[in-house]
């Protein structure tokens, strides 16, 4: 038996092992088996069995096999297939980004004795230590070396231990998940009926303690399965020797248990309130749609009851026994919208995202498998082993946060998502107050059914939407520094009927760029070709792109000049800026800086719906999903940054964050009020905006992607080549576009320098490839693309050249 295996490693061919004939009947599709790979071991997973193979090589021999169960099932690989050859990458890249790490084995290097004893030969201090460490113990790994020499490169005194068979080098795989084992308490065999534990009450009668403990069990075996010694103990008041003792005695058993890690949750609410007419109608389009198979797009504003069609239809799909898988964008993950999911499926739900520690996502995994009913994730969700998939739901199905863009797969979840229906024959829903241009179209070719919700739940008011030209109001001298009279008026106006201000801003830090005034000096990056931008909580100045850091100088290092100032704005200047305006005012700021860890996340958005603070200042993060009870003012006092940003979907973007931030506004009772600032109203966005003109923003829009040739007219493949040397890259780009072209023609870009040209001392070059949307060219495209890439790889001494491919950029 010979069986091709998946390896967590960027080669583009599978890797065929021959099976020895004690592990032949443990072989399954999807198993974990350990396999060497020149000396070092790896874990991969089997993805083909064979009777036979048409080599001469002989293969080698996989060691064992880590799984009785597979741990991803046909389906998954199936994804995986798809996805390797849809984005251009390799399988191992796939299974890369899909298995949670403590899934993915890697072999550890590890020290054990040799045949010479470490007192016999002469050995240098260092050497001597680790000899000695070694006699203690049964293996040391390179970790723990490292410890005890207090120092990184330990090879020369591994070299010396290894010539002088002091030490041997064993590679061996390492189990990074490990069971949480948790010690419990019960009442032991010959004391399970209700006259033998009076019996033994009156025998410790003697020791208050124990009688405490005991009665504590009793007590305790009525509310829960598994009474840990820890809280019996805590419950008792008494010590963990008094448990022991009475485990000697043989009244009581100690043992261990598997615990997960899962925080569970009780179900709270169950949102009984009926759909309002119209939803119950969104309701009944999408059973219609479902009984079709076609996906269905649900275009509802804000606050008009999406997440309410979602429940609803979610719990349709649990209770015919099917798995829902539910999207959500990162960040939203982390929010009200969890809690508020939570309270409906309670323990039918787990949540999967990149802030869950490995263990816990292992766990995750687990239960997927098992069936559990609903899992509410991010966008590596996709990957998860789903054995009886149903529905998903994609929600804010236009976020960019949906694509991946490094590493590969650079994939985009929601279409991922779409592919996973034909897979799994499950069910999709994508919703979205301001659907993506490519899914609006896709709904209007009669690809996905539409259905809409055009009016906020309770008739509240959509919000009204205000636009201020700043060069108006400057030239009439109606401007405070960045804020017009008019703006800062409302925001007085609101905090004075004690009601909350969102004040959103695109960029973070304190100023973009620090500047001479003198001689026009900027601190620039030393790593990337980027202006560092300068956050004054930290005091530093900072990369946006690699994370360099440097002091603000007190001089021009190139004039000497003292007038240095700052130029643009942050989030953090925009904070001091309204506090200088609004002494009193509580403000707070939710953005990268201040919420690096998922309780500063929450504790801002709980404080802030808590009203213990007036004002939030914050960037794209406060677009996502909120519902403040208390927020009736939103404003946008530089929106024209919103359109200096490069890529084809620029437009697009702006409409989408304008549009959700303002749908923060005025959601339960009071209409609410959007003032959105900017110097140059002639681009029409900014009207579509206002009054809310999604369809004529997007005609538009896509009017502009037929005559400028961009999706969802065409496909468009991203290729970006980085190299240290800028020369070389110039040199490998072009040739690179020369190959292309002999098959592809005018579909190849010319070599273009990006507007970051540079990234962590990275030279960067793209070219953009632009086909049309026909299975077969893009078929051939995609072949052409990897094999000129191979032969690039041939030919030239590429040592270091980089080619990344995106397909379907945004
Ligand atoms: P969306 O997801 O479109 O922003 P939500 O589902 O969050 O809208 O609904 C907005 C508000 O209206 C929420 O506070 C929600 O509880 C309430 N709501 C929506 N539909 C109903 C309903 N049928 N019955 C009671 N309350 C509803
Ligand atoms: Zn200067
Ligand atoms: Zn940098």
């Amino acid at each position: 038996m010979f069986v091709d295996v998946i390896l967590p490693l960027a080669i583009s061919t599978l890797y065929t092992y021959e099976v020895p004939d004690d592990l032949v009947d443990g072989i399954k599709i999807g198993v974990r088996v350990e396999v060497p790979i020149k000396n070092k071991l790896y874990s991969g997973i089997v993805y083909k069995i064979s009777a036979a193979i048409n080599t001469d090589r002989k293969p080698r021999k996989i060691n064992s096999i880590l799984d009785t169960h597979p741990i991803i099932l046909q389906e998954n690989l199936n994804l995986w297939t798809w996805m390797s050859g849809y984005y251009c990458c390799t399988l191992g890249e796939v299974m890369q980004a899909a298995l949670p790490a403590s899934l993915k084995l890697e072999s550890e290097t590890k020290l054990t004795a040799g045949e010479v004893d470490y007192t016999e030969v002469e050995l240098s201090d260092a050497a001597f230590l680790i000899g000695e460490a070694l006699s203690l113990r049964d293996y040391l790994t390179i970790a723990e070396v490292q410890e005890i020499l207090n120092k990184k490169s330990i090879y020369p005194v591994l070299r010396e231990l290894m010539e002088a068979s002091v030490v041997k080098v064993e590679e061996e795989l390492i189990e990074k998940y490990n069971p949480k084992i948790v010690k419990a308490v019960r009442w032991s065999q010959d004391f399970q009926h209700e006259d033998a534990q009076i019996e033994a009450l009156d025998a410790v009668k003697r020791s208050k303690k124990q009688v405490n403990a005991l009665l504590a069990l009793s007590e305790l075996k009525n509310t829960t399965q598994n009474i840990t010694i820890t809280w019996l103990c805590e419950f008792a008041q008494v010590e963990r020797s008094v448990v022991k003792e009475l485990e000697k005695k043989g009244i009581v058993e100690i043992y261990d248990y598997v615990e997960s890690r899962l925080t569970s949750f009780e179900k709270i609410e169950d949102d009984q309130s009926p759909l309002t007419s119209s939803q119950q109608m969104v309701f009944n389009d999408i059973q219609a749609a479902h009984a079709s198979n076609t996906p269905l797009l649900l275009k509802g504003v804000t606050g008009s009851g999406k997440t309410r069609v979602y429940i609803e239809t979610i719990k349709h799909c649990i209770k015919q026994g099917k798995q829902v898988l539910y999207l959500l964008p990162e960040i939203a993950l982390t929010s009200q919208m969890v809690d508020r999911i939570k309270s409906v499926f309670g323990q039918d739900m787990l949540v999967y995202h990149s802030k869950f520690s490995n263990a816990e996502r292992v766990e995750v995994w687990q239960e997927t498998l098992k069936g559990r009913p609903l899992i509410v994730g991010a966008r590596s969700s996709i990957f998860l082993p789903f054995s009886n998939l149903g529905l998903i739901v994609v929600d804010e199905e236009h976020d960019g946060s949906y694509k991946q863009y490094d590493p590969a797969p650079r994939y985009h979840a929601r279409d991922v998502a779409v592919m996973l229906t034909h897979l799994y024959k499950c069910k999709i829903l994508l919703g979205s107050a301001t659907p993506s241009v490519e899914s609006f179209h896709n709904a209007l070719e009669g690809k996905y059914v539409l259905t809409t919700l055009p009016n906020r739940f309770n008739d509240v008011l959509m919000p009204d939407i205000e636009l201020l030209d700043t060069t108006k109001e400057r030239k009439a001298n109606r401007m405070k520094d960045i804020f017009s009279l008019k703006m800062l008026n409302a925001i007085e106006e609101t905090l004075k009927n004690k009601e909350q201000v969102i004040v959103f801003q695109n960029r973070r830090g304190f100023a973009p760029v620090i500047q001479c005034q003198d001689c026009g000096w900027a601190a620039q990056c030393t790593n990337c070709d980027v202006k560092l931008t300068f956050h004054k909580y930290f005091n530093e100045l900072r990369c946006h792109y690699c994370g360099y850091r440097a002091k603000l100088p007190e001089k021009c290092p190139d004039c000497g000049g003292i007038n240095l100032h700052d130029v643009g704005l942050g989030t953090e200047k925009i904070e001091q800026l309204l506090q200088s305006h609004f002494t009193e005012a509580r403000i707070v700021r939710l953005d990268y800086d201040t919420t690096r860890t998922k309780t500063a996340y929450e504790s801002i958005i709980n404080d802030f719906s808590n009203h213990k603070y007036d004002i939030l200042v914050g960037t794209q993060m406060v677009t996502k999903g909120f519902d403040f009870e208390k927020v009736t003012l939103v404003c946008i006092p530089l929106a024209d940054a919103l359109l200096y940003q490069p890529g084809y979907k620029t437009t697009e973007r702006a409409f989408q964050i304008m549009t959700q931030v303002a749908g923060r506004a005025g959601r339960r009772i009071k209409q609410g009020k959007v003032l959105i600032q900017v110097s140059r109203s002639d681009n029409p966005v900014f009207d579509e905006v206002k009054f809310q003109k999604y369809d004529q923003f997007f005609d538009r829009e896509i009017r502009e992607r037929a005559d400028f040739n961009y999706p969802p007219f065409i496909k468009m493949i991203h290729l970006q080549l980085k190299h240290k040397d800028a020369i070389y890259l110039d040199n490998a780009a072009k040739m690179y576009e020369k190959r292309l072209r002999t098959h592809l023609g005018n579909g190849v870009s010319v070599p273009i320098t990006p507007s970051v040209s540079r990234v962590k001392n990275m030279y960067l070059k793209d070219l953009i490839i632009k086909i049309k949307s026909d299975t077969k060219i893009i078929a051939k495209t995609k072949y052409v693309i990897l094999k000129e890439k191979e032969n690039l790889f041939l030919i030239d001494n590429v040592k270091g050249l980089r080619i990344n491919i995106d397909v379907d950029p945004i």
